[in-house]
């Protein structure tokens, strides 16, 4: 399978902008996914939004990445890496919400085709009330298995045991810590939708039947009264971390056989 990253929607489609970083960058992907699919391999994209995403801007895209024979969309709200340079453009979750209705409202005669759960998707256009399953989409790193999930840097573990034995995973998610109050990201919630369809079928079967509703009430909010403030520790960890592997140079820092 290959990937496709890193297309800015505002630079696209590349043969209609003549000049410019993005428009370059657009005609590469444009010829990367022509040549994987080419080849055989099975070719997705991945396109995180930010709240410049213009609803139509990202139809239309999605419209014609399909149109080059793409296999899968794979789409997620960005998330507001403590450490992003620029911190202005991430989606708060009603953002979200409405970007995503205003996105899939837009779905036409061209069928998109996502790598993600319906469940899921229903979510980002905020008909589902899930929690956060920190846990679903593990990362190992450089420095070892990281806590609590790939967008946070709250410490590392050296086995995938202790990972899972030793993170208090109550601290996280939405309603839960200030850092993930406007997270939607598949990272964590997709694993959620996934658990909610095999625990009630019937659930996601009429959702599936019914598509994902662009307008009326969304689903309760889970409220923010309760989260713990946010806590900066990402760099300290890392120069611990840091610290360790200069100091045991010759020796794997996580146990790569769990
Ligand atoms: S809500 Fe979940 S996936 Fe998002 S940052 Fe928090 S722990 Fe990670």
């Amino acid at each position: 399978m290959v990937r496709v990253s890193g297309t800015r929607i505002s630079a696209w489609p590349p043969a209609s902008v003549v000049a410019g970083t993005g428009a370059a960058v657009a005609g590469i992907a444009a010829t990367a996914i022509a040549a994987a699919k080419q080849a055989g391999f099975r070719t997705i994209i991945n396109a995180t939004l930010f709240d410049n995403a213009k609803p139509e801007r990202v139809a239309a895209f999605f419209d014609d990445v399909m149109a080059m024979g793409l296999d899968g969309i794979s789409v997620s709200p960005g998330y507001a890496y403590e450490r992003a340079p620029d911190q202005q453009h991430f989606l708060n979750r009603r953002k979200t919400k409405e970007l995503f209705r205003g996105i899939f409202s837009r779905q036409g005669k061209v069928k998109w085709s996502f790598n993600q759960s319906s469940m899921f998707l229903d979510f980002l256009a905020g008909n589902q009330t899930f929690h956060c399953t920190p846990w679903g989409n593990p990362t190992r790193n450089y420095f070892g298995w990281q806590r609590p999930c790939y967008l946070l840097g709250e410490g590392y573990a050296k086995t995938f045991k202790e990972l899972m034995e030793t993170t208090d995973w109550d601290r996280y998610g939405t309603g839960n810590y200030e850092k993930c109050a406007d997270c939607m990201v598949h990272s964590g919630y997709e694993a959620t939708a996934v658990t909610e369809t095999i625990r009630r079928p019937w659930k996601a079967a009429a959702q599936a039947l019914r598509g994902i509703r662009t307008d009326g009430p969304m689903a309760p909010e889970i409220p923010l009264t309760r989260q713990r403030p946010a806590e900066y520790v990402f760099s300290a960890h890392v120069e611990q971390a840091m610290a360790r592997i200069k100091s045991r140079k010759q020796e794997p820092i996580a146990d790569t056989a769990d």
